[in-house]
């Protein structure tokens, strides 16, 4: 017995220095760093004297990486919004003009931006095979979620946006406002550039208001060509993929700095999926080259793909209560040890399951971890009924 018990905790201890799991899996093909909620006293973002609260989140896929800026002011004065000068959900990284870095997505709800509402329900989803996260906003007409994910490999970053209405009939109009500074921040570096927007049927130059045709237009290229990498100027276009039956009507307001495209949306519709792309580093040519090639087969994917966690997707139930029943009864005297823990893992899983599969993000990306971080408990079960055999 004394001999079993060194074997036994040899295998744990040999199992516990393994990664059990992908979140601590550094070599990983796609990684999610989140790098918490932080503090700090309003400068530029809003009154001095009041708490700014940013969480800053990225995602690489190996082949690049996209850092996500959400930043609001936390001042009671505001009520439940958390407004920030420059935006409330921005992309600092690949570079921070195009999607602007402050902050370049609102969602507005009957005209009113549901990222201004807060933003602690903020989770990390998986983060291994693919990597992605979350964040709701609480919205008085409307509970608004994100998830952006991206695959191993990819160049872009998956979006699947979903609203639902708080009560029936709240959401009377839902729009999209985007802004991004294709490739360099002109006006800020009093620079002149020359702004475009391209849709698979039209170009259109600053300034100017392209009307989008929702039937049509399933991708918008935003690119500037004086700053253009080509010319060794500038960082680079970017572009935006999006699921257009969900469109209504859209414009595209091209200005000499900013560039706004706002989407009208289908309220009924209930979510939309888009890509977001940031070409940094590539010529204007190059991205127009890739999006002319891959725009098809990329929409296809990003209206295909499964957004739930993969550990979620994978899960199956009854397969694992009888994995778990027969190892507890193999691992014994051992196992009854082990048995309220797993008793209660068991029980959060069914439960999660079933909020889950309810449409309740917060579950869904709770099961994801719950199923993620059982993994040490059952590799002890695993070992315990191997060595009680
Ligand atoms: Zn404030």
């Amino acid at each position: 017995m004394t001999c079993a018990r060194t074997v036994l905790w040899g295998v744990i201890l040999a199992v516990a220095a393994a990664p059990s799991f992908a979140a601590d899996d550094p070599g990983g093909a796609v990684s999610v760093y989140d790098g918490g909620a932080k503090t700090n006293p309003a400068t530029w973002e809003c009154t001095a004297g009041h708490t700014i609260r940013k969480h800053n989140l990225t995602i690489d896929s190996g082949a690049q990486s996209y850092m996500f800026a959400m930043s609001g002011c936390m001042d009671p004065s505001h009520g439940d919004q958390h407004p920030s000068s420059e935006g409330t959900f921005g992309m600092p990284t690949p570079t921070r003009a195009n999607w602007y870095a402050g902050g370049f997505l609102q969602v507005l709800v009957n005209g009113v931006n549901a990222t201004l509402y807060q933003t602690e329900r903020t989770r990390v989803l998986e983060t291994g095979d693919r990597g992605s996260f979350q964040t709701i906003w609480a919205h008085p007409d409307a509970e608004v979620g994100i998830r952006l994910l991206m695959l191993p490999g990819g160049n872009h970053v998956l979006v699947d946006l979903a609203w639902t209405p708080t009560t029936e009939g709240a959401i009377e109009t839902l729009a999209l406002s985007m802004t991004c500074y294709p490739s360099y921040f002109t006006t800020a570096n009093q620079r002149v550039g020359d702004r475009h927007c391209q849709t698979p049927g039209a170009d259109e130059a600053e300034p100017n208001t392209l009307e989008l045709i929702p039937a049509e237009d399933t991708w918008l290229y935003y690119y500037d060509t004086v700053f253009d990498v080509e010319r060794g100027e500038g960082d680079g276009p970017c572009a935006l993929l999006m699921d257009n039956s969900v469109v209504d009507n859209g414009k595209v307001y091209i200005g000499g700095y900013a560039v706004r495209t706002v989407l009208n949306l289908k309220p009924e519709a209930g979510r939309m999926r888009l890509g977001l792309y940031d070409f940094a580093g590539l010529t204007n040519a190059q991205a127009r080259d890739y999006l002319t090639e891959h725009a098809d087969a990329d929409l296809a994917e990003l209206l295909s793909v499964d957004f739930r966690p993969l550990p979620v997707q994978q899960l199956d139930v009854a397969a694992l209560t009888e994995e778990v029943t027969g190892l507890l009864a193999d691992a014994r005297e051992d196992g009854e040890i082990l048995k309220p823990k797993v008793d209660g893992l068991l029980a959060d899983v069914v439960d999660l399951q079933a909020k889950a599969a309810d449409g309740d993000w917060d579950a869904e990306a709770q099961l994801s971890n719950v199923i993620r971080n059982s993994s040490d408990v059952l590799w002890k079960l695993r070992a315990f009924a191997v060595l009680n055999q």
